[in-house]
């Protein structure tokens, strides 16, 4: 009966792509957003500009991740994860790499797409959904991922039943320390929200102290944004793409932190280009928050590597 019922959730999520790739916001500088994703509000006001990462990182290689593009399936999934052409968020994307490191951890390994072991992993994972097992990565494998994925999303359920969450009552939001929001900024959630945040950012102090090389690592950018907030900046920018957007953001909820990750010279911690997303993907704190924030309650978008949700209240 479980499995049914999750079967009639994917098809119901299948039917209503608009809402199963809601996310929260896209800021400039930035291409034309995916008509499929929902946008709350504009981002909040630019902090004092930070020195950008670094160049990207070359891809982390675990031991037992075998011979990089040593056969032929190996050498396809390193080339399509550059060059697949595909939409899978309804917006033109090249390419799979952003999403490696959650489909790395989707099929159980932390190995690069041109990895043998990835292929491995990945022909493991087919099998056991009874789909074809040739280890290649592409459009049907990652659509199968996504919708499981966003099952995951409590707010996404919500809204696949064509429900929008009530905002919380005032006294439900708790605000956070100066020094946990990003470059300062005073961010306010649901106190079970915070709690479980400052869970997972001091468990991330002590198991990888690294990630805080980055002094701005997991701080929060924006977290409750109230509706009218985000209808006003609406009708202000014009930035609304629909009215979807603009009325019922994951951001609502008081659950959802977006949370800094790194971010690519030039761009904000929040921009949606490709290169900025790609980049914040290969992040240490992104991969850390794959590998470990669903210990915490939270469950990522995977299209927006900030924006992370907690599950531990219903939206
Ligand atoms: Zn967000």
């Amino acid at each position: 009966v479980k499995v049914k019922a999750r079967q009639s959730l994917r098809f119901l999520l299948a039917g209503t792509m608009v809402l199963a790739t809601v996310g929260c916001e896209t800021k400039k500088p930035s291409p034309k957003p995916p008509a499929s994703r929902e946008q709350a509000a504009p981002p909040p006001k630019a902090p004092p500009t930070p020195p950008p990462d670094g160049p990207a990182q070359p891809p982390v290689v675990s031991a037992g991740c075998g011979a990089l593009a040593a056969d032929p399936v190996s050498q396809e999934n390193g080339r399509t994860a550059d060059m697949l052409a595909w939409r899978p968020f309804g917006r033109a994307e090249s390419g799979w790499r952003t999403y490696a490191p959650r489909v790395a951890h989707e099929i159980g390994v932390d190995c690069p797409p041109e990895s043998a072991g990835f292929a491995e992993a990945l022909r493991a994972w087919q099998r056991s959904r009874g789909m074809p097992d040739d280890g290649r990565m592409g459009e049907s494998v990652f659509l199968a991922m996504k919708a499981r994925w966003q099952e995951n999303r409590p707010f996404v359920r919500t809204s696949a039943r064509g429900l929008c969450p009530a905002p919380p009552a005032d006294d439900a939001l708790e605000t956070a320390t100066p020094s946990e929001g990003y470059m300062g900024k005073v961010v306010q959630a649901r106190a079970g929200a915070l709690e479980a945040y400052r869970r997972m950012t001091a468990a991330a102090r002590e198991e990888a102290p690294e990630i805080f090389s980055d002094p701005n690592a997991l701080a929060i950018f924006s977290a409750f944004r109230s509706p009218e907030s985000d209808a006003q900046r609406c009708a202000r920018d014009g930035n609304c793409d629909g009215v979807r957007r603009a009325t019922c953001s994951p951001h609502r909820t008081g659950l959802a932190l977006d949370l800094y990750v790194g971010r690519a010279p030039g761009f904000g911690p929040d921009s949606s280009v490709d290169p900025n997303r790609l980049h914040q993907s290969q992040t240490p704190i992104y991969r850390w928050l794959v590998a470990n924030a669903e210990r915490f309650g939270f469950v990522n978008y995977p299209f927006e590597p900030w924006h992370w949700e907690w599950t531990g209240e219903a939206p």
